[in-house]
């Protein structure tokens, strides 16, 4: 079922999305040569405990994973694309890192994810976060009333392929309110004109996650959580929570 939210609900999501920025922006600016991925998660959980929210990560335990996931942000660092987990491994300079953090807040989720160099970084990644978060402003830019679910998957992927870039397999987007995961799911490719149609009061998750060598297969690790890209190629992941409304879309989870 869509679950449409009123102009009152999409300003009480938009309070979750608050949570969410901020956590990412202090998250972001702990990142340093020697900080470890469970440092940035406890940065994570200082920004909820300070806001009264909590975290739809923490515990999420889809039928796919063999274990519940034990963090609230997910740290995926280089070639790791998504899922990955907050562990002691340090971060190194010219690491590329993305992080996705959820929040929940009187009842209402949040979902927001970006990528960033740790330090310097090659011409080769700035490419990379560059394009991804480019197709993350095109497909919310495709987010509005009488277009359809297959114009932002359009959208995304175009800009992955002008890049020539991989577009992970499977993934995507999401419906999001009062569950992190909801329907309607947001491919990341797509035919314009086609799927469901976008109205007033969808609130959706769009998430490009870009892999640098232009394929898009993928492995586990022994975590059963990070996903890997197959040849080792860097990969970024940007994300917004965002409502689509009569006045174009609306992001959701910007500082
Ligand atoms: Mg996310
Ligand atoms: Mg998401």
């Amino acid at each position: 079922m869509i679950e449409l939210k009123t102009p009152g609900e999409i300003e009480a999501m938009r309070a979750t999305g608050q949570v969410v920025a901020r956590a990412l922006e202090a998250m972001r600016q702990v990142s340093a040569p020697g900080v470890s991925l469970l440092e940035l998660d406890e940065a994570g959980r200082d920004v909820l405990r300070e806001a009264g929210a909590t975290s739809p990560f923490l515990g999420y335990h889809p039928n796919w994973a063999p274990s519940p996931f034990p963090g609230v942000v997910c740290a995926s660092v280089n070639d790791a694309i998504v899922h990955g987990v907050p562990n002691a491994s340090q971060l190194r300079d010219g690491d590329l890192v993305s992080l996705d953090f959820g929040a929940v807040l009187d009842g209402w989720c949040g979902d927001s994810a970006i990528s960033f160099i740790v330090g310097e970084g090659s011409a080769t990644d700035l490419t990379l976060i560059d394009a991804t978060r480019q197709a993350l402003e095109a497909g919310i830019a495709a987010a509005t009333v009488g277009n359809t679910i297959g114009d932002i998957g359009h959208a995304v992927d175009a800009v992955a392929r002008k890049n020539r870039l991989g577009n992970l397999a499977d993934h995507g987007g999401h419906g999001i309110g009062r569950e992190m995961h909801m329907e309607p799911f947001v491919p990341n490719q797509g035919r314009r004109g086609k799927g469901l149609p976008l109205t007033a009061g969808l609130t959706i998750a769009i998430e490009p996650m870009f892999i640098a060598d232009g394929r898009s297969d993928y492995t586990y690790d022994d975590d059963g959580w990070t996903i890997r890209s197959t040849h080792g190629a860097r990969a970024a992941h940007f994300e917004h929570t965002i409502a689509v409304t009569e006045d174009g879309p609306v992001i959701l989870t910007a500082l």
